[in-house]
């Protein structure tokens, strides 16, 4: 199998080929069953297979399809992972936990967000106390999700987008429409006012599979920020924590980026889910990266969910507009190319090897 046939079509066919894989291996997965259905009517469930010792002191996590849609690439990824013997010689002690789409809703409805309209990257913190309030989002939540989608509400809305830009900077405007909001459900990057289902089970996992473990370990891999089939591997820790630099020694220093000093393509967020972790495995070291793969210009990424927000808030899925918005979505998350699946699978084989090896080398 060539790294292009790790990836798949559709969630239906991912899932088919991660069990498949899994069987073929001798794996027994478990499965989380989601109370929705998929776009093809099809079951809907997060996936998870455990390879290596029941008491491992040492555990990776790789994770796909936190936004949903992004599930193509790090199903390719953990797919590849398996099918091509990565985890056939681990090292003493160390166990691999593939969670395969912890968004399954989002990722066969070709959504960013889980069936309750949350950015599950932003759903982690504790819904008792008061939230942080985007004050971007509030001032152009009219512009970033407008109740109309003609060419006309487009042009007014881009027009106070550039406004914003022009007076606070490219990354205020972006980091308004997506570090997080928990102020409008019909939103975009909207947080949750409640734990959503995709949180309580990657909770669950984690807890149950870190249970023991001194020292986790996250890829947990996402797509739409960066230049096309670069990627970027985002630190998860803010740079005063002891993971930063124990993923800049292992990943190398050009590599990981940060959000806590502006080096990465990606805002400042909220509620994510290195936060989850931390949560279900209270007494391990961390050591937590996001890749990030890039596939289109950042303004067309952040179109195309502003329009998948307006079709699933106001239009029609069974329309012209409709297929068109959903081809783009998929497009701006999943270029569906061979060249970017080679990318992708070179860096990812790559990422993981080497957080292996960091990973073994901590006592
Ligand atoms: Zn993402």
């Amino acid at each position: 199998m060539k790294p292009p046939e790790f990836f798949s079509a559709t969630y239906a066919q991912a899932r088919a080929k991660f069990l498949e894989t899994c069987g073929s291996l001798g794996h027994k997965a478990e499965h989380h069953i989601h109370p929705e259905r998929g776009s093809e009517g099809e079951e809907l469930a997060t996936d998870v297979v455990r390879i290596g010792p029941d008491d491992a002191s040492h555990v990776l996590f790789t994770m796909s399809a936190t936004h949903g849609v992004e599930g193509f690439c790090g199903s390719g990824a953990q797919i590849g992972a398996m099918r091509s013997g990565l985890y056939d010689n681990l090292p003493d002690g160390m166990a691999v936990v593939l969670i395969h789409a912890i968004n399954p809703h989002g990722f066969s409805w070709l959504r960013r967000v889980t069936h309750e309209n949350v950015d599950l990257n932003r759903n982690h913190l504790d819904h008792s106390q008061p939230y942080p309030v985007n004050a971007g989002y509030e001032e152009l939540r009219h512009a970033i999700c407008p109740t109309e989608w003609t060419p006309q509400a487009q042009a007014q809305a881009e027009s106070a987008l550039q406004a914003y830009a022009d007076k606070h900077g490219d990354m205020a405007r972006q980091g308004a429409i997506s570090s997080g909001q928990y102020s409008h459900p019909e939103g975009v990057f909207f947080g949750g006012n409640a734990t959503t289902w995709s949180a309580r089970t990657m909770h669950n996992v984690v807890a149950k599979h870190a249970a023991g473990a001194r020292h986790v370990g996250l890829i947990d891999y996402h797509t739409g920020l960066g230049p096309y089939g670069y990627g970027e591997l985002i630190s998860d820790h803010l740079l005063n924590d002891p993971g930063h630099p124990r993923l800049v020694a292992w990943l190398g220093e050009t590599n990981v980026t940060n959000t806590d000093d502006g080096s990465s393509a990606s805002a400042p967020l909220t509620g994510v889910n290195s936060q989850c972790v931390a949560n279900a495995a209270p007494h391990a070291t961390l050591s937590m990266v996001t890749p990030e793969f890039g596939t289109s210009p950042v303004d067309q990424v952040l179109g195309s969910l502003r329009a998948d927000c307006w079709l699933h808030n106001h239009g029609d899925l069974d329309s012209e507009q409709g297929r068109a918005i959903k081809a783009e979505i998929r497009r701006c998350f999943y270029p569906d190319a061979d060249d970017w699946k080679a990318m992708v699978w070179e860096r990812t084989s790559d990422t993981e090897r080497k957080m292996m090896a960091g990973l073994a080398s901590l006592t």
